[in-house]
């Protein structure tokens, strides 16, 4: 009885996937969500049969064992993974529109790849999840078991949501691991409020990361960072914890600061007319690393910041509110 419970399940999961596909392959021909490679590219779904999910409860894959009696499995743990497609209304926030559909904001953040949610646009369309989680991929050395560990979820529930049939998945491809929350720095990442603003006073920004004409060349030239042009004098402090990796005088940067963070981040603060930091030194938000000045290629007092993940600048402006 058990058994035909079981199999019933697992071909309705199976159909259910196999609908999600077809909903997120539609929707990647028409709008570009850049989910490089969704759920749907996890573990070689096509050649997941009812059978062998079926065989996914059993000891020999070191899953967890079947339930006792099979059949009173906890409210939740029986809703299948499928995912809808939703049209952003106007006023519609990520928040709310978690809460309409009964997950996470973290739900819709990982599986829409949203790099900020305060730039949803009306008619946007997003991914809902049938049930709560986030999108994972799987690194080298991984294995269901150490994921579920790591997120302190259900590994019974990440091998049902995934057609996981043995502890071994390939690096790369990706997973949705339900109940799954984003870690801080991500949610901080896309809330845009990671990084503070180097002056806690007022400043006007007297040149934008991007694209622009170069005072000093005749050519337009990328602009790396932002320009907050204040009053000399005025303290620099850091923009995020880390640690002093550089400090020197450069010509274009003139006198600057180079702070590392975690999760690939760094930062540059230039110009400054007197350098308060030194090589090694760990930095809170609240230290004063440089005083701001017109040193190197500046033309009044102001302070250059960058900000790098992974050695590539990014807009500064995107990292705070
Ligand atoms: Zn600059």
């Amino acid at each position: 009885m058990a058994l035909i419970n079981r199999v019933t399940r697992s071909r309705f999961f199976h159909l259910a996937m196999a609908t999600g596909i077809a909903a997120l392959l539609s929707l990647s021909c028409t709008q570009d969500l850049s989910l490089e490679a969704g759920p749907a590219d996890a573990p070689d779904l096509a050649s997941i049969t009812p059978g062998n999910i079926v065989g996914m409860g059993g000891s020999s894959a070191g899953l967890p064992s079947e339930r006792p009696d099979g059949e009173t499995a906890p409210a939740g743990d029986e809703r299948e993974l499928y995912y809808t497609v939703y049209t952003v209304q106007k006023g519609d926030m990520v928040g709310k529109i978690a809460d309409r559909f009964g997950i996470s904001q973290d739900a819709i953040i990982s599986l829409n790849r949203l790099k900020n949610t305060r730039t949803i646009q009306i008619g946007q369309l997003l991914k809902i999840p049938s049930i709560d989680g986030i999108i994972y991929t799987v690194k080298e050395g991984d294995t269901p078991a150490s994921i579920a560990d790591k997120y302190r979820v259900s590994l019974e529930k990440v091998a049902m949501a995934n057609g996981i049939t043995d502890n071994a998945i390939p690096a790369g491809s990706m997973v949705f691991l339900p109940d799954a929350k984003l870690d801080w720095v991500t949610i901080q990442e896309i809330n845009g409020d990671l990084f503070h603003k180097p002056l806690h006073g007022s400043y006007y920004i007297s040149s934008r990361y991007g694209w622009r004409a170069n005072p000093f060349v005749n050519a337009r030239t990328f602009h790396n960072g932002i320009d907050m042009a204040t009053a000399m004098g005025t303290p620099i402090y850091a923009a995020l914890e880390g640690t002093v990796s550089a400090t020197g005088y450069d010509v274009t940067y003139g006198n600057y600061v180079i702070i590392t963070h975690h999760s690939g981040y760094q930062t540059l603060y230039g110009h400054m007319s007197k350098i308060l930091a030194s090589k090694g030194k760990r930095v809170t938000t609240a230290t004063k690393i440089g005083l701001v000045g017109n040193t190197g290629q500046s033309t009044g007092p102001h302070v250059h910041f960058t900000v790098y993940k992974n050695r590539a600048t990014i807009n500064p402006s995107t990292l705070w509110n």
